[in-house]
């Protein structure tokens, strides 16, 4: 049989990290890849693991911005393992509540990482996931907060059961164009980028996971979007409640979840309980 893989992005440091060492000390039962997009920072957090008697840890490159990084992580998988078990896309970026840029910039290159680079990841990997698959993508609370302050209009179609991938990436779309005319809060939609992307990776899941049931019926496979909580990374700063193992734990949770359950699928999790949408 081929040997059990789980990817997770972004995983040099913060959340990621502390993902890959919280399945590592849950016993995974295959290779945990570590992907960073900088390879001395990458390779040197798989040295820090290793040190904590975890050998079962490797690294390999993935910028989820590049899509011919993608493709090479997909190569890498198909020739070494045939498949892929678990992914947790954790990779993600936020603007700093100080920072300078014009709010459209902000809103373009949020957009580009956290929720094109994870589509582009997606696309890439799906067609590898074996049977009783789990695929974590990390959104935030922020996105629940954000859609309720979207206009009624945009509310209704994010919260839409039919929505399809291919509307949720125009209205993504439509938002970075709203925000870079200015016109983003008079067309409905909430004053955060970083919120808006994560919609968008909530959304996504919940298409994501609506589309296995189509088309892999009886795989097994379990797709979820999650919160890890207000964390201290260099994301959140330092004032934040939670440790990075804290923040890793319903991440882990979602990618471990026992062959055969059914549910929670295409939800939104947080402290490992699913949250209205
Ligand atoms: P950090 O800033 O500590 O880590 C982000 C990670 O993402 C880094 O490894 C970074 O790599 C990587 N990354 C960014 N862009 C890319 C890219 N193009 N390709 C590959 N890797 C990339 O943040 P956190 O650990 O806090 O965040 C992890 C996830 O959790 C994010 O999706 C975030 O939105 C989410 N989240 C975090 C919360 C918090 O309170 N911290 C709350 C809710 C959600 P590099 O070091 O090279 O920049």
């Amino acid at each position: 049989m081929a040997r059990r893989v789980a990817v997770i992005t972004g995983a040099n440091k913060g959340i990621g990290l502390a993902i890959v060492k919280g399945l590592c000390k849950a016993g995974y039962s295959g290779d945990v890849l570590l992907t960073a997009r900088n390879e001395k920072l990458g390779l040197e957090a798989v040295e820090q693991v290793k040190a904590e008697g975890f050998k079962n840890v490797l690294y390999h490159r993935l910028d989820i911005c590049d899509q011919g990084s993608c493709s090479e992580l997909k190569k890498f998988l198909e020739k070494n393992y045939g498949g892929l078990d678990v992914l947790v896309n954790n990779a993600g970026i936020a603007f700093k509540v100080d920072a300078t840029e014009p709010f459209g910039e902000q809103a373009e290159v949020t957009m580009r990482t956290n929720f094109w680079g994870t589509l582009w990841v997606c696309h890439a990997l799906y067609p590898l996931l074996r049977p009783n698959a789990r695929v974590v993508n990390v959104s935030s609370f922020v996105s629940k907060r954000s859609l309720d302050k979207c206009s009624p209009e945009l509310q209704a179609k994010f919260r839409s059961t039919e929505i399809s991938e291919e509307e949720l990436c125009l209205l993504m779309g439509e938002f970075v164009a709203a925000a870079q005319s200015g016109e983003h809060e008079a067309q409905g939609w909430p004053n955060s980028a970083y919120g808006t992307t994560k919609i968008g990776v909530t959304v996504l899941s919940r298409i994501q996971a609506r589309v296995l049931n189509e088309t892999r019926p009886s795989d097994g496979i379990i797709l979820n979007a999650c919160c890890p909580g207000w964390v201290r990374t260099d994301m959140a700063g330092p004032k934040a409640l939670k440790s990075p193992e804290e923040g890793a734990e319903t991440p882990v949770y979602l990618a471990l979840l026992p062959e055969g359950v059914k549910e929670p699928h295409g939800q939104i999790v947080w402290d490992k309980t699913v949250q209205e949408w």
